[in-house]
């Protein structure tokens, strides 16, 4: 089995790859470690090898581990991206210790977020999460949606608006892939009209990233292709 080191860099090369396919700059993507469900020595070996932003989707699983690293200095400060479903009574933890917010779709947590932000942090950096495929179980705002809600949210003190994210529905092939993630960057050029700060488009995961950074993915967050398959018995 390779190690996370070699996987992150396998990961690098493949985004590196997909970037300059598409005639994009490489250092244009980012990646985020999605170490949901993996323990601190997982998270320990990726900051070793050079890995500084972390993605997590269980609010007191996230918390326990920023505030494990909170403790410790690295080379570069590390980034907490909260990515996961948001329940409104659960906001007071995310805006006290992640940097990030990547699925905010109801202007409740926005506003719940922003007051629960401690004045002594900067402000929280908010993702609006799309809901590309219309499915209606999934959570996220639908298109006609988005603008209504990205002006609440820019309004609001001590939040920054960054851009979107969106979770697509399971696609195996390249084409079906790549026309989600470009009606998500359609969403983001229009919302840039009125918005135009928005730099951040968090698209793609271990399956799909090269249709992602095609579509224009500025963030990808990826979890498998680093850590492994997640056992979730514990969980
Ligand atoms: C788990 C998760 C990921 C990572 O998925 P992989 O397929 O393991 O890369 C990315 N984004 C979100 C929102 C997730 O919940």
């Amino acid at each position: 089995m390779n190690s996370i080191k070699q996987n992150i860099e396998q990961v690098i090369s493949q985004i590196s790859l997909a970037a300059e396919k598409c005639g994009r700059d490489a250092d244009s993507v980012q990646l985020l470690a999605v170490s949901k469900t993996k323990p601190i020595a997982a998270i320990e070996a990726a900051i070793k090898a050079g890995q500084y932003a972390f993605g997590e989707n269980y609010v007191q699983e996230g918390v326990d581990k920023v505030r494990y690293f909170a403790d410790l200095s690295f080379d570069q400060p590390l980034s907490w991206h909260f990515i996961g479903p948001l329940q409104s009574n659960k906001t007071r933890p995310v805006a006290e210790h992640f940097d990030w917010v990547h699925s905010v779709d109801r202007v409740k947590i926005a506003r719940r977020l922003s007051e629960q932000r401690p004045a002594d942090m900067p402000p929280l950096n908010v993702l609006l999460q799309i809901n590309t495929s219309g499915e209606e179980s999934k959570s996220g705002l639908a298109f006609d949606e988005v603008a209504a809600l990205a002006d609440e949210v820019a309004a609001l003190p001590n939040l920054v608006l960054r851009g979107l994210m969106s979770i697509p529905e399971k696609a195996d092939d390249y084409d079906s892939q790549l026309a989600a993630f470009s009606s998500l960057a359609e969403a983001m050029d229009k919302l840039k009209a009125k918005h135009p700060q928005l730099d951040t488009l968090s698209m793609g995961m271990s399956g799909d990233m090269d249709a992602a950074v095609a579509a224009g993915s500025t963030m990808v967050r990826i979890g498998t292709a680093i850590f492994g398959a997640r056992d979730y018995s514990n969980t």
